[in-house]
């Protein structure tokens, strides 16, 4: 199993942790790397504010990232979270949303894909065919006339496009399951 510092070493991983909590919320990570510890001795031992430190927390939290166990002081009554990382769960989540991204890359390649579209030169405004017959060839912005466009250039990008998330994908699912 993959444990924290070598999950920060994938760039991959590493991006999608910087995307989710910034380069700062990076430093919270690193600290709690390996180990269990409160809000408190974190914020002390990143020297970042303890408000800085929750939110990153939260956030890690939102996304199954890193979990809590609360405790009561039975002295004072106050509440302490104690947080653990479960960074595993990147892998996880850098799938789900390669997914969604290929799901929606396919569902535009459908929808392109053998389809006759028109364009303003103007405002390169995108309509296709029935539309534009609808339109009497003209831009419903700014009339000017609209042409024929090639989607072939944007078929192929998609297409690349899909094959190379297809290819991660199952990269993936050999690599971390
Ligand atoms: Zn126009």
């Amino acid at each position: 199993m993959n444990n924290g510092k070598s999950i920060l070493g994938d760039p991959e991983a590493r991006r999608f942790l910087t995307e989710l909590v910034d380069e700062e919320g990076l430093d919270v990570v690193y600290a709690l790397l390996g180990r269990e510890a409160t809000d408190e001795e974190l914020a002390e031992e990143t020297g970042m504010k303890i408000n800085t430190v929750r939110r990153v927390l939260y956030k890690l939290y939102d996304y199954r990232l890193a979990s809590y166990v609360r405790t009561r002081d039975a002295e004072i009554g106050w509440y302490t979270y104690t947080w653990k990382l479960e960074l595993e769960r990147v892998y996880e989540l850098i799938r789900q949303r390669k997914q969604r991204l290929l799901e929606a890359l396919s569902k535009e390649l459908d929808a392109i894909q053998g389809r006759v579209f028109f364009a303003c030169s103007k405002d390169e405004r995108y309509v296709p065919f029935e539309e534009a017959a609808e339109l009497e060839f003209r831009c419903p912005e700014c009339g000017s006339a609209l042409e024929h466009v090639d989607a072939e250039e944007r078929v192929q990008r998609l297409q690349r496009e899909i094959q190379r998330l297809e290819r991660e994908l199952s990269v993936a699912a050999d690599a971390h399951c």
